[in-house]
Parts: C-alpha cells; sequence; structure tokens
C-alpha cells in the first residue's frame, strides 16, 4: 500500500491553506476567500462582487499588454488601446473604458454588435477583443463568428476568450438541427421552437439558461481540443490556455477546464507614445517590488536571528541539564556506595559487639555462679561456727557467774 504522504492531491493541498487574503485588481479591495469557494462564477470581491473569471480577463488584459499584470488601478490610462466588449459585466465594461479606448457591446441593444454580422465599421479596428461566456450562446455557423473575431483585430493584436468547456474532444450542440427558431413561454416554462431546414417543427424543453433569459440559452457544450481548433483556423496563431492563475488577485483555477485562453493575432506592441508613461510606471512598480524585498529580507534575517538564538538557547539548555543530570547521578552513586560501605563497616561492628556481649554474658554467668558458691560456702561456715559460738558463750556465762559469785564473797 502506498504511503498517504507520496501523493496529495493538489485540490487538497490547496484547501488545506484555508483562508487568504488577495487584492482586487479592479477596485483595490483587499478580500479574503476560501480556496474551495473559488468557483469561476462566484462573487468573490465583498466591495466590487467580482469573479475569479473576471479578475483574471483584467489581469490577462494586463499582461498581454504590458508583459506583467498590474492592476487597473496601477495601470495607467492608455487611451491609444482600442478595445471591444462582447456582453461584458456593466462593472468590468466601466473600470476597462476608463483605462482604454473600449467599447462594450451587445446583442439585442445599444451599442449593438452581432458576431455573426459586424458592421464593416469594426473590421481591423481593436488591439483587443474580449469575448467572456459568448460563444456558447452564438447561433451557428460557427466558423463564422469565430472568423469575425479574427477579422474584427488589427493585425497585432489579440483575443481574450473564455467559454465553459470540458476536456475531451467534440462539441456537444444542444439543438443540432436549429434553423428558423424562438423561445415560447408555455405555463410556467420556457421551451424553444425550432423549425428545421427539411420544415419540420421543434419543441425543446429543459433548457440551461446562464444568468437571465433571452439570448444567454446555452447552446452547446466546446471541448478543450473543439475550441483550439476552432480558433487556429480562424486565424490565430499562438494560442495558450490560461492555467496558471494570479493568486495575488485571487484567480486561482481549482479546475483544468473553462480556463481563459489568450490566441493572438501577430504581435502586439504598445503605441510608442504609449510606452514611456509605461515604463514609468513599471519602474516604479520594479522600486516598490524592490523596497518591499528588502523589507522581507530584514524580516526574514531577523527571524532567523532569533530562530538561531533560540536553537542555541536550547541547546545550551539540553546540555547543562545533561551535565546536571549527570552529576547527580554521579552524586547518588556515590551516596548508595558510602551507604553500602557504612553497611558493611556496621555489619562487623554489630558482630564484634554481638561477640562482646555473648563473652560478657558469659563472664557474668560466671560471676553469678562463683558468687552463689561464695554464700554457700558463707553458710556452711556459719552453720558449722555456730556449734563453738554457742559452746564458747556457754563456758563465758558459766565463766561470768563464778567470777560474780567471787566478787560478792569479797
Ligand atoms: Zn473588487
Amino acid at each position: 500500500m502506498a504511503s498517504p504522504i507520496e501523493h496529495v492531491p493538489e485540490e487538497e493541498s490547496l484547501s488545506s491553506e484555508s483562508d487568504h487574503s488577495f487584492s482586487c485588481n479592479l477596485c483595490g479591495a483587499i478580500c479574503a476567500v476560501t480556496e474551495r469557494d473559488a468557483d469561476r462564477e462566484r462573487s468573490s470581491c465583498n466591495e466590487c462582487s467580482s469573479t475569479m473569471r473576471q479578475r483574471g480577463l483584467a489581469a490577462l488584459l494586463s499582461q498581454e499588454l504590458l508583459g506583467v499584470a498590474l492592476s487597473l488601478s496601477e495601470l495607467p490610462g492608455l487611451k491609444d488601446v482600442c478595445g471591444l466588449g462582447l456582453s461584458d459585466p456593466e462593472g468590468l465594461a466601466e473600470k476597462l473604458a476608463a483605462k482604454f479606448d473600449y467599447t462594450n457591446t451587445y446583442y439585442h441593444r445599444e451599442p449593438a454588435l452581432d458576431i455573426q454580422n459586424p458592421g464593416a465599421e469594426h473590421k481591423g479596428r481593436y488591439d483587443f477583443i474580449i469575448c467572456s461566456e459568448v460563444m456558447e450562446h452564438v447561433p451557428g455557423p460557427l466558423e463564422a463568428a469565430f472568423s469575425n473575431l479574427y477579422t474584427l483585430l488589427k493585425p497585432d493584436a489579440f483575443l481574450l476568450l473564455t467559454v465553459p468547456y470540458r476536456l475531451g474532444d467534440g462539441i456537444d450542440e444542444h439543438f443540432p438541427d436549429l434553423n428558423e427558431y424562438s423561445l415560447a413561454e408555455v405555463g410556467d416554462e420556457t421551451v424553444l421552437l425550432n423549425r428545421t431546414r427539411q420544415g419540420e417543427l421543434q419543441v425543446h424543453r429543459d433548457l440551461c439558461f446562464h444568468g437571465g433569459g433571452g439570448s444567454t440559452l446555452e447552446l452547446r457544450l466546446f471541448s478543450e481540443s473543439a475550441l483550439l481548433a476552432m480558433l487556429e483556423d480562424a486565424g490565430f496563431e499562438d494560442i495558450e490556455v490560461c492555467t496558471a492563475g494570479f493568486s495575488e488577485f485571487g484567480v486561482r483555477f481549482a479546475e483544468q477546464w473553462s480556463l481563459p485562453i489568450v490566441a493572438r493575432k501577430g504581435k502586439f506592441r504598445l503605441p510608442a507614445n504609449e510606452t514611456l508613461p509605461i515604463l514609468q510606471k513599471l519602474a516604479q512598480k520594479v522600486r516598490n517590488l524592490e523596497s518591499e524585498l528588502v523589507e522581507r529580507e530584514t524580516t526574514l534575517e531577523r527571524e532567523l536571528q532569533s530562530t538561531r538564538t533560540n536553537y542555541e538557547k536550547f541547546v545550551e539548555f539540553h546540555e547543562s541539564s545533561q551535565a546536571d543530570l549527570e552529576r547527580q547521578l554521579e552524586e547518588r552513586e556515590r551516596w548508595v556506595r558510602k551507604v553500602e560501605e557504612d553497611f558493611e563497616m556496621r555489619s562487623l561492628e554489630l558482630k564484634e559487639l554481638d561477640k562482646k556481649k555473648n563473652a560478657a554474658l558469659a563472664d557474668m554467668h560466671q560471676a553469678l555462679t562463683s558468687n552463689a558458691q561464695a554464700w554457700e560456702k558463707v553458710a556452711q561456715l556459719e552453720r558449722e561456727l555456730s556449734r563453738p559460738v554457742l559452746k564458747i558463750t556457754r563456758v563465758l556465762r558459766r565463766m561470768g557467774r563464778r567470777a560474780a559469785r567471787l566478787f560478792h564473797r569479797n
């Protein structure tokens, strides 16, 4: 069985980072977003409600124009750069119009542009086109629509394209026989009525609309390879699927499909008169980055120094506590040895004392025995003496009486 450490899926490793903050490149707000919520269509800026897709497009635009992804507030006005939008969200379109010669257009209202029939006045006019979430709604033939995108661009220009797409091959056309058609309300349901080229009448149900009705009906689902082939057939060169994202602007794609695409026509260069302010702006950006770098270096150096000091303290503590332990152990060993020696000495002394005690007991016993014998002898002698003493007493008494009688006679 493989070790669980060997393979960490990318999504998990991202989500483990919990919250991270980013600066919105459209409005400049500092926002926090959870990686797990990083959906390209979810509004993730709490200031301007921009989505990851919109911020990704703005960052890509800056990168294509200047070679570096600046936020819109950092971007100088480039009014000589001409851009076209196809049904951009209002917020994004307004911000782009403030920086560029930019026109956002609509299918149903002014300023109107139908990519299947753009007016001749649009041909070869634009430095860039933003075509985001449009091509899945455009009625066929698709080749013509892609070809028009190419034709509207100047010789050195580029297209920023997003559509929902899957991996693999082919295009899933939801209504392959679409010819003369319209939407109709039947009860609560919107259905698609279609008369095929052969005159057959069709009713399509379970329709998929993207954020509204009418022209937002999803007609197809592209695959990545079919989409790239369409762009190539239209004449685009140097087509790039942008997998990397711009994490500083909260653009981190969790999936490998439906990513923004840059399709280039020739090689875009900034107009000469726009170059100087851009260079000045970039130089400022570089200076800012440099000072940020120096600051980070200082912080890192400080952190490193503090870590080193802590480490040294740690080592010192462990070394001293080790020495202390060894010293204590040695002391204890010495103490144990001393106790053992004491014990041994005392056992010897005890043995000696015991011997002395036994000898003393024996002596005492001997003395007691001798004493008893002596007293016995005394008693015997007393007994032996008592008879002659009695006799002597009697003799003395008799002699006394005789002496008294003699005394009284004289
Ligand atoms: Zn924002």
